[in-house]
């Protein structure tokens, strides 16, 4: 099979290399490497569980072994992460993940697709820079605003329940650990994420709510509350959206048809309630990889579809649920407020941030440790 993915983030460069291993041609477009990519770049231990192959990367990320969380009504709350969430620049883990995929003879064509379309019996893939080549298949990859899905679903990408991120990436910020600020006047968070050789500093909030300029104010005064006289660090501003599965509506929403599929981002594949995207990208390119590799590109969207749903999906699903009517300031008060004094929900939450506790069941494993801590 000929296959095209639009895109060398994680979801394109996984999603290339596994269809490259299975012995497919694989042709991954991608104008932007090297480059960063607006990220807090936390990838969370289960990652490297489902995809052990991956592991000989997690050296070039920092692990992060603790957090700490201040509430939207001011305490801090220190936990230990017993399993370290991974924390990458993005130049470098993409940069890794594509050179995975190179490796096993994915040809990386450096030019940016500007228009997809299924026509008879392939795709027509065209780019900004040569004319069209045909394809049995086409992976959508890429990202947030992605044109795969524009040309073929007819959609704008990015979902109902997205997020607006800005920050900066500072040099030399004295952090090892997680640090995460709930905020008090809507639903989101600032964040400080300690990478190798600098640190990802951001905020998100729901989309529409707030300017890029206002997102970076409230970065900045978080930053001289809590690392005074950072001012004279080297930084670099980045800002960009998140997308987020609007929230379930009985109906699930579509991820391909007949020759194409969306991965990751593309495919609005995010946890809404924290923003992460990296483990969902890694998991949609792996199902998708093996549902074309088995079904052909006429039925693999049925397939990926349907193992999407009964897998990963349904989590995604529910987070979506979750943070469009439960996510407020003051349930993360109320989560944090019981943690403070319950080692139960201190395990529950870091959990939580290592993506070990699925939200299916979480009320319930809640409601449980409460009731054992009045005992
Ligand atoms: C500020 C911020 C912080 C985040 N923090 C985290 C975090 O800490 N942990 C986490 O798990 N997730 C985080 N996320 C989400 C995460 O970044 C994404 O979910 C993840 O990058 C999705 O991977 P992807 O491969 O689907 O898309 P992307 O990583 O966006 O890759 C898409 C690729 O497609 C390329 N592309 C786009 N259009 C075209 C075109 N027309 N032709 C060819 N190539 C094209 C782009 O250049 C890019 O390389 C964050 C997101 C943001 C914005």
């Amino acid at each position: 099979m000929e296959v095209a993915v639009v895109g060398g983030g994680p979801a394109g460069a996984y999603c290339a290399e596994r269809l490259g291993r299975s012995g497919h041609s694989v042709a991954l477009f991608d104008a932007s490497h090297p480059r960063e990519k607006a990220c807090g770049g936390g990838v969370t231990p289960i990652v490297f569980e489902r995809h052990p192959e991956l592991r000989e990367i997690r050296d070039a990320g920092r692990p992060a072994r603790g957090a700490r969380l201040r509430t939207p009504d001011g305490r801090v709350l220190r936990l230990e992460i017993p399993q370290p969430i991974d924390i990458f620049s993005r130049r470098v883990l993409d940069a890794l993940l594509l050179e995975r995929a190179k490796a096993v003879g994915v040809e990386h064509v450096v030019e940016r697709v500007r228009r997809v379309a299924v026509e008879g019996d392939g795709v027509q893939v065209e780019t900004t820079a040569s004319a069209a080549r045909c394809f049995d298949f086409v992976v959508g990859a890429d990202g947030a605003s992605s044109v795969v899905r524009r040309c073929l679903l007819g959609e704008k990408p990015g979902g109902r329940g997205g997020w607006a991120a800005a920050g900066y990436y500072v040099e030399g910020l004295p952090e090892r650990e997680i640090y995460i600020e709930f905020l008090r006047d809507v639903k989101g968070y600032i964040w400080a994420f300690p990478r190798p050789d600098h640190s990802s500093v951001g905020v998100i909030v729901p989309i529409g709510r707030e300017s890029g300029s206002a997102l970076r104010r409230r970065v900045l005064d978080m930053l001289e509350q809590r690392y005074p006289g950072n001012e004279s660090l080297r930084r670099e501003r980045f800002g960009m959206s998140i997308p987020s599965p609007t929230p379930w509506q009985g109906k699930w929403p579509r991820l391909g048809g007949p020759r194409f599929a969306l991965v990751g981002d593309a495919g609005n594949l995010v946890d809404g309630i924290t923003g992460e995207g990296i483990h969902y990208a890694i998991d949609s390119a792996a199902v998708l990889a093996t549902a074309l590799h088995e079904a052909g590109p006429l039925q693999a969207h049925r397939i990926y579809g349907a193992r999407w749903r009964a897998g990963p999906g349904r989590e995604i699903a529910r987070a979506a649920h979750w943070a469009a009517h439960y996510y407020r300031p003051w349930a993360v008060d109320r989560l944090l407020g019981v943690a403070h004094w319950s080692g139960h929900t201190q395990r529950i939450v870091a959990d939580l941030l290592m993506v070990k506790q699925p939200y299916t069941g979480l009320f319930a494993r809640v409601a449980r440790d409460a009731v054992a801590a009045l005992r």
